[in-house]
């Protein structure tokens, strides 16, 4: 679904990404799981098309998509909900979730995916006159993967879900995001630093340190892996 070939993608002089090489098969979940600074958060703006990559290339259904405009990129399905979830805080829960499907004319449709989300996250149903601003951490991250998902993302990329939330909250997210996966038939891309709930979840995993994949597998073999269970999972 998703090829992106040997992508290097400079900051000025500084080159955050050297040939970065990801594929996604459309139905799963792939996670890039790495320190702060990594680069993962520029990976997913180089899809998205925030931070095109100065060499290398993305394809996303066959169709190349370096270089095109972000809102161009949207249009074919690729959903990012961004790192620190920035929901239009003075607008309701519900405002919130019709902005996602700003780009939709099936209003029938819309309707029942409002109902959807709700199901998925009962909160932002109770809370949906509320504005968004005065949500709890937990509660603005349900509404930005709500949100993303009233735009009928083919693709959806998630950085770091898990980002200053409780440890409850995050196992909650997570179990939210395998459902949308396995009931939505939603492809996922996660960026998260925890790894260990990340590649609970993913089918397959990247590795990334300093702009470069420095390990591939299926997310299972990950776990097992001695490196990985030391760096990154603190056993
Ligand atoms: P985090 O988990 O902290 O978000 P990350 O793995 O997502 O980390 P990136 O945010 O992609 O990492 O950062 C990769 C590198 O690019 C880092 O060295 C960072 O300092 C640098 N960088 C990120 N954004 C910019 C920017 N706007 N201008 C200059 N350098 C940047």
């Amino acid at each position: 679904m998703l090829k992106i070939e040997n992508i290097k993608t400079f900051y000025g002089n500084i080159q955050a990404l050297h040939d970065v090489s990801i594929e996604v098969k459309e139905g799963e979940i792939i996670t890039l799981i790495g320190a702060n600074g990594a680069g993962k958060s520029t990976t997913l703006m180089s899809i998205s098309g925030i931070e095109p990559p100065r060499s290398g290339k993305i394809f996303f259904e066959g169709k190349e998509i370096t270089g095109m405009d972000p809102d161009k990129i949207v249009s074919l399905g690729i959903i990012q909900v961004p790192e620190g979830r920035r929901i239009f805080p003075f607008l309701t829960v519900r405002e919130n979730l019709d902005m996602g499907a700003f780009l939709r004319e099936d209003k029938e449709e819309i309707k029942r995916d409002i109902e959807y989300v709700f199901n998925l996250f009962p909160i932002l149903a109770e809370r949906k006159n509320q504005a968004g601003g005065t949500l709890s951490g937990g509660e603005q991250q349900m509404l930005a993967i709500s949100r993303a998902l009233m735009a009928k993302p083919r693709l959806l990329l998630l950085d770091e879900p898990s980002l200053g939330l409780a440890p409850i909250i995050v196992q909650q997210i997570m179990s939210i995001i395998k459902k949308v996966n396995t009931e939505n038939k939603t492809t996922i891309f996660l960026v998260e630093q925890n790894a260990n709930l990340a590649l609970k979840i993913a089918d397959r995993g990247y590795v990334m340190e300093t702009g470069r994949i420095t390990m591939q597998d299926s997310a299972a073999n990950l776990r097992e892996n001695g490196e990985v269970r030391k760096a990154y999972l603190g056993i």
